[in-house]
C-alpha cells in the first residue's frame, strides 16, 4: 500500500529531486491520525495529589487541585474563625495510564487536604515582659483580651466593696506588654480571645490561704508553712499582725498573675457617729430612779480614702477626708438625787467640808489609806452616798468609826468620830448625818479620816479622789 501512495505522489515529484521527502508528509499525517485514535481509546491522564508522602487521591484535571486548596483554606478559615493557609501545597503528579482510576470531587479533595494538611496563619503574639504569653488571630483580639482582663479586675474591685462607693480612677498594667505581628504561625498555637482570657484570668498559680487557729502567731504560721514572717506579712498588707483573730484568713503566697494590674481608687464610706450620753440630776427624783429625757440618735459621717492596689491587694490606703453629714443627738438621762435611805445615787458628796490636811498615799514609810479632812469636834459627818451601815463602834487606832456599803461594791469608812449617830444594819440616805467629828483613836487633832474601799478591810482602800465631786 505504501508503494502505491509513493507512486501516486511520484508522478508530481520525480525521485532525485531536493524536496523528495515532502511527498512523505501527507503519509505521516495519515499514520499519526490513525495511531492517535487507537491511543485515546486505551489511555487516560490523571493527576495524583500527594500530601506529606501520602496519596490523597486522583483528579482528572490539574485545575481541580488549585481549586481544592482554595476551598480547603476557606473551609478551615471558617472553622477556626480566622484566615488560615496551608503550610505547603500538595504535590501533583501526572499519570498517563490505561488503567481506570476513581477520581475525587473538588469538595472531597478539599476535605482530604484539610484533614491532612498543616495550616498556618498570621497571628498577633502577646509578649509580656519579653515572654510570649499567647498567640491570637488578630491585634483586635489581643487588645480585647487585655480590655476584658482590665474590666474584670475593675468588677472584682467593685464587688469587694461592702457599704461604700468605689470609684476606680486609674488601672494600669504593671508589666511591659507589646503585640508582635507574626506570619506562618501554626494554627494549633493560636487561641481565640475567649480561650486566652480564661487562661490568663486563672492566674499562673493557685492562691494558698491559711485559716488562723486559736493561739497562732505570724511566726508560727510562717514557720509551719516554710516561709519567712516578712513574706507572710508582705502577702497580707492589710492584716494587723498584732491582732490575728481565729478564723481570719491569711494568704500564704502572692499568686503571680500573667497580667498584673495596679489601680488607684477613691472609696467613700459612710459610718455611724456614736452619740454621747449626758447625765442630768434632779433632786426631786428619788436616788436610784432615772428616766430618759431624750433618746440618743446616731449621726453619720462620710470618710474618703485614697487607695492604691496591686492585683486587688491594698498597698496603700490614706484617709483624705472625713466629713460629718449628720450630727449625733445626745442621749439625756435624768438621775434622781433625792436621798433615800439605803439607796446609792452613784455620785459621792463630801462627808465634811474642810481643808485636806493629809492626802491618800504613802506617808511616813507606810500608806495613808484615806484622806484627812480638818474639822471641829461636834461637826456633823454625812454619808457620802446612800447605803447600808455595815459596822459601827470602836476600831483600834481609828477610834469610833462607821462603815457603809454602797451599791456597786464600794464601801466608805469614817473614823476618829466623837460620836456615832447610826446603827449597824441601818439604811442611810446620801447626806444623812452618821456621826460627829472628833479625835478618838490614834489622832493628832479633830479631823475626819475618810476612806473609800472595795471591800470592808483597810487593805481594800483606794484613792477617794475619783469618787468625790
Ligand atoms: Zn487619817
Amino acid at each position: 500500500m505504501v508503494n502505491r501512495i509513493l507512486s501516486f505522489f511520484g508522478s508530481h515529484a520525480p525521485p532525485g529531486s531536493r524536496r523528495w521527502w515532502v511527498a512523505l508528509i501527507p503519509a505521516g499525517i495519515v499514520v499519526y491520525l490513525f495511531g492517535a485514535t487507537v491511543y485515546v481509546q486505551s489511555q487516560s491522564t490523571y493527576y495524583r495529589v500527594v500530601m506529606k508522602g501520602e496519596t490523597l487521591g486522583y483528579v482528572a484535571g490539574q485545575q481541580t487541585v488549585g481549586d481544592a486548596v482554595a476551598l480547603a483554606e476557606r473551609d478551615a478559615s471558617r472553622e477556626y474563625g480566622f484566615p488560615v493557609y496551608l503550610a505547603s501545597p500538595p504535590s501533583v503528579e501526572q499519570i498517563v495510564t490505561q488503567d481506570r482510576y476513581e477520581t475525587l470531587s473538588l469538595q472531597a479533595l478539599a476535605d482530604r487536604l484539610r484533614a491532612a494538611g498543616d495550616f498556618l496563619t498570621r497571628a498577633t503574639v502577646l509578649v509580656v515582659d519579653g515572654q510570649e504569653v499567647a498567640a491570637l488571630p488578630s491585634r483586635e483580639a489581643a487588645q480585647s483580651v487585655l480590655d476584658q482582663l482590665k474590666a474584670r479586675y475593675v468588677r472584682e474591685l467593685q464587688s469587694s466593696v461592702k457599704g461604700g462607693k468605689l470609684e476606680v480612677r486609674k488601672v494600669t498594667i504593671r508589666q511591659k506588654v507589646r503585640f508582635e505581628e507574626r506570619d506562618n504561625v501554626p494554627v494549633e498555637q493560636v487561641q481565640d480571645a475567649v480561650q486566652v482570657l480564661a487562661r490568663l484570668a486563672a492566674g499562673k498559680e493557685e492562691e494558698k490561704v491559711h485559716v488562723v487557729k486559736e493561739g497562732e502567731s505570724p511566726w508560727t504560721i510562717a514557720s509551719a508553712n516554710g516561709m519567712s514572717v516578712d513574706d507572710l506579712l508582705a502577702a497580707n498588707p492589710d492584716v494587723d499582725p498584732e491582732h490575728l483573730q481565729p478564723g481570719q484568713e491569711l494568704r500564704l503566697n502572692v499568686p503571680e498573675q500573667w497580667i498584673s494590674f495596679e489601680s488607684e481608687e477613691v472609696l467613700v464610706v459612710s459610718e455611724r457617729v456614736p452619740f454621747a450620753t449626758r447625765r442630768e440630776y434632779d433632786d426631786k427624783l428619788e436616788a436610784g430612779q432615772q428616766r430618759v429625757k431624750q433618746e440618743g440618735e446616731y449621726g453619720e459621717k462620710t470618710i474618703t480614702y485614697a487607695i492604691r492596689r496591686q492585683d486587688g491587694r491594698i498597698v496603700d490606703r490614706v484617709k483624705v477626708k472625713e466629713e460629718v453629714t449628720r450630727e449625733p443627738v445626745d442621749r439625756i438621762v435624768v438621775i434622781g438625787t433625792k436621798p433615800v435611805a439605803g439607796v446609792s445615787t452613784g455620785r459621792f458628796i463630801w462627808p465634811l467640808r474642810g481643808r485636806i490636811t493629809s492626802n491618800y498615799g504613802p506617808r511616813w514609810g507606810s500608806v495613808h489609806t484615806g484622806i484627812d479632812i480638818d474639822g471641829v469636834t461636834g461637826q456633823a459627818v454625812r454619808a457620802a452616798d446612800g447605803g447600808t451601815v455595815v459596822s459601827t463602834g470602836w476600831d483600834g487606832a481609828y477610834g469610833y468609826a462607821v462603815q457603809i456599803r454602797h451599791e456597786g461594791g464600794l464601801y466608805t469608812f469614817y473614823a476618829h468620830l466623837s460620836r456615832i449617830a447610826v446603827r449597824t444594819g441601818q439604811g442611810v440616805a446620801q447626806g444623812e448625818v452618821i456621826g460627829y467629828v472628833g479625835s478618838t483613836g490614834y489622832s493628832t487633832g479633830s479631823h475626819l479620816h475618810f476612806e473609800v474601799r472595795r471591800c470592808t478591810s483597810p487593805s481594800c482602800a483606794v484613792s477617794p479622789w475619783p469618787y468625790l465631786p
